[in-house]
């Protein structure tokens, strides 16, 4: 029996799961997932665990089960691409013929002193119910500061708002209007509810220290009961260790087979894989896709595509709390309760199918 090891039972590595147990997987190769969690975890969910408004339960979808899949839990510390062996925190090894590297991202705090301990991150489940813990602890009339408002510091601010409206909610961002990176409509819209719904706005932010309950904008303290960082991603620290080549975010360099140079046998997938365009689960599950026709032709011992087409992607939707969203569908903006209810129906989609 050949070993394909999945490294990570994200979006990218279910997909993976969920293509091959079916049909595809040959008779001599069998699968073991790692995990550090026992179950799927729906990161693009976990604002709302960090806020309060749905359950630890809601997040989490059972991993598959099939005679030729095993699942190892355990904190995955190295991997050791010369010898084909994962390392683990108990000092457990688990050997490998194939490799798919799911790890995620986690936080990137750009150097700036104070960040990393001072503020609450929503990037792992672990770390989403320390959130959640520390906001719904928070007494009557406190102050929180989410810092970024990039998708998740816009979803998480909304649905704080909605679940605990006495607190002072200060969203800080760089830019001099929300979501930049989105067409100015879509910026507009969700500014306007902000100052509809009462959550201060900080633009032109420049954080430059956090300190216990004190986070400094240009170097001005502003007292704050608990802050959550959403300013920025970087891919999983095992996949930073690797020596390979990467680019300017760190994200590992792949051949158009998504394997890394040189290492046939050794594939990356999703937030950890250098692709033209920004991380996200939709390309993590897109990227799968093709790895798996990769993998199916190289065990049957065929050439496998030269190249693959762009992965299409079908769009962004945001929420603003459980009533309101916004988005972008096949380059089209979408605001208000439709965004929200296309959000709420394409989750429950994913759900049913998975689980
Ligand atoms: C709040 C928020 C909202 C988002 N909203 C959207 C959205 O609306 N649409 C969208 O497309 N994307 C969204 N994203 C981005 C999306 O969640 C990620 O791009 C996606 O999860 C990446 O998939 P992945 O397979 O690369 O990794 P992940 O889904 O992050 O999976 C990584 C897996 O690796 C495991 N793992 C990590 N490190 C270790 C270790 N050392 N040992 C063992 N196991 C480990 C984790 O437990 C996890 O199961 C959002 C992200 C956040 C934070």
């Amino acid at each position: 029996m050949k070993k394909l090891v999945v490294l990570g039972g994200g979006y990218g590595g279910m997909r993976i799961l969920n293509r091959l147990l079916p049909n595809q997987l040959p008779e001599d190769i069998e699968i073991v997932l790692v995990d550090r969690v026992p179950y799927h975890s729906l990161k693009t969910e976990f604002y709302a665990l960090a806020a309060g408004t749905i359950s630890d339960h809601h997040v989490r979808v059972t991993f598959p089960e099939h005679h030729k899949l095993s699942v190892k839990y355990g904190e995955v510390t190295k991997i050791d691409i010369e010898n084909n062996t994962i390392h683990f925190e108990d000092y457990s090894t688990l050997s490998f013929d194939d490799l798919v590297i799911g790890l995620g991202c986690e936080d990137k705090y750009h150097n700036i002193p104070g960040a990393q301990e001072h503020t609450f991150s929503i990037q792992s489940i672990n770390n989403s119910r320390k959130a959640y813990q520390a906001l719904n602890d928070l007494a009557a009339n406190k102050v929180v500061a989410i810092v970024g408002g990039g998708l998740s510091g816009v979803e998480i601010a909304s649905e704080l708002r909605e679940s605990r409206p006495d607190l002072t909610i200060k969203l800080f961002d760089r830019g001099n209007i929300i979501l930049s990176s989105f067409p100015e409509r879509l910026s507009q819209y969700v500014q306007n509810w902000f100052e509809t719904h009462g959550v201060e706005v900080v633009n032109s932010s420049n954080i430059t220290r956090v300190e216990e309950n004190t986070l400094y904008n240009h170097d001005e303290p502003i007292h704050c009961d608990t802050i959550v960082w959403t300013a920025g991603i970087q891919p999983n620290k095992i996949v930073r260790d690797l020596e390979v080549e990467k680019d300017n975010q760190g994200r590992v360099v792949l051949t158009k087979q998504h394997n890394i140079p040189g290492y046939d046998h050794i594939y990356v997938v999703g937030d950890c894989a250098s692709l033209p365009h920004a991380p996200s689960a939709q390309l993590a599950e897109g990227q799968a896709e093709q790895i798996v026709q990769v993998l199916v032709k190289r065990w049957n011992n065929e050439t496998p595509p030269e190249s693959f087409p762009q992965i299409k992607l079908k769009g962004v939707l945001g929420s603003l709390g459980k009533k309101h969203g916004f988005g972008l569908v096949n380059d089209r903006p979408l605001t208000g309760r439709v965004a929200r209810l296309l959000k709420s129906g394409i989750l429950w989609m994913y759900k049913y199918h998975k689980g």
